[in-house]
């Protein structure tokens, strides 16, 4: 059930009933030369979607753009600010709350937006407001992990990963077309973080962290896909179950 094709009368209907909304968020950000700069926005779109279908839940229109200030050192990244984040996670959870929804659940596919949007939860319930606030980021649920480790071994790395590019290859494979496959050396220096954009470059040139990508296939990734499908179908039940005091 898509938010963006109902009618306000056909969601009154549905907050008769249930008080649930799934929003996928994202980025627009680099993933290397061999992944798509949607990625993020497009896996966790995929993921939110399918289980929206499988449990008969509304899934809100995606949030494309996301918190990556560390990619702007490549061209056709794009971020907001943290702060700017936050108040976009707000203004959204605030409208839902305001319509009588009770579980926004945000179903996540950048690391970079996890901090800001718990941020933006716990202002919420600063500010006093109830409901039940969660982010799923499918890609770092544990049998997700299971399964890229049983595919890629330490291959996997933390960007532009072998996971999320065998999705996109899954759901969009034209748009591989041109796209780098060429085997590169898999370096893993020592880092902190948070790094800034000229940092992130320095330590990781051509915006893989750790990772292979090359080794992304269709197959792969209706496999991956699947099972974070799975995975977060577990989260999102136990939030159900919960009691929104
Ligand atoms: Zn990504």
């Amino acid at each position: 059930m898509l938010l963006e094709n109902m009618s306000y009368k056909e969601v009154e209907i549905y907050l008769q009933e249930k008080d649930t909304v799934l929003v996928p968020i994202g980025s627009v950000e680099q993933h290397s030369p061999y992944g798509l700069i949607g990625t993020d926005f497009i896996t966790a779109e995929a993921v939110a979607r399918e289980v929206g279908k499988r449990l008969d839940l509304l899934v809100a229109p995606t949030l494309p753009y996301g918190m990556s200030q560390h990619h702007m050192g490549f061209k056709g990244s794009i971020t907001l600010s943290p702060q700017t984040y936050i108040s976009v996670i707000k203004g959204i959870t605030t409208s839902f709350l305001e319509h009588g929804f009770q579980r926004i659940i945000y179903i996540n596919g950048h690391g970079g937006n996890i901090n800001p949007t718990k941020v933006a939860f716990d202002q919420l319930k600063y500010e006093g407001n109830r409901g039940i606030y969660q982010i799923i980021s499918w890609f770092l649920l544990e049998d997700v992990l299971t399964l890229a480790k049983e595919l890629f071994q330490d291959l996997e790395g933390h960007h532009a990963t072998p996971s999320e590019v065998s999705i996109t290859k899954f759901l969009r494979p034209e748009a591989f077309e041109g796209k780098s496959t060429q085997p590169k050396k898999v370096e893993k220096p020592q880092y902190y973080w948070p790094l800034n954009k000229d940092e992130f470059k320095k330590l990781f040139p051509d915006g893989r962290m750790e990772s292979a990508p090359w080794l992304a296939t269709e197959k792969y990734g209706k496999l991956i896909l699947e099972e974070a499908v799975r995975a977060t179908i577990n989260e999102v039940r136990n939030i159900l179950k919960m009691e929104v005091v």
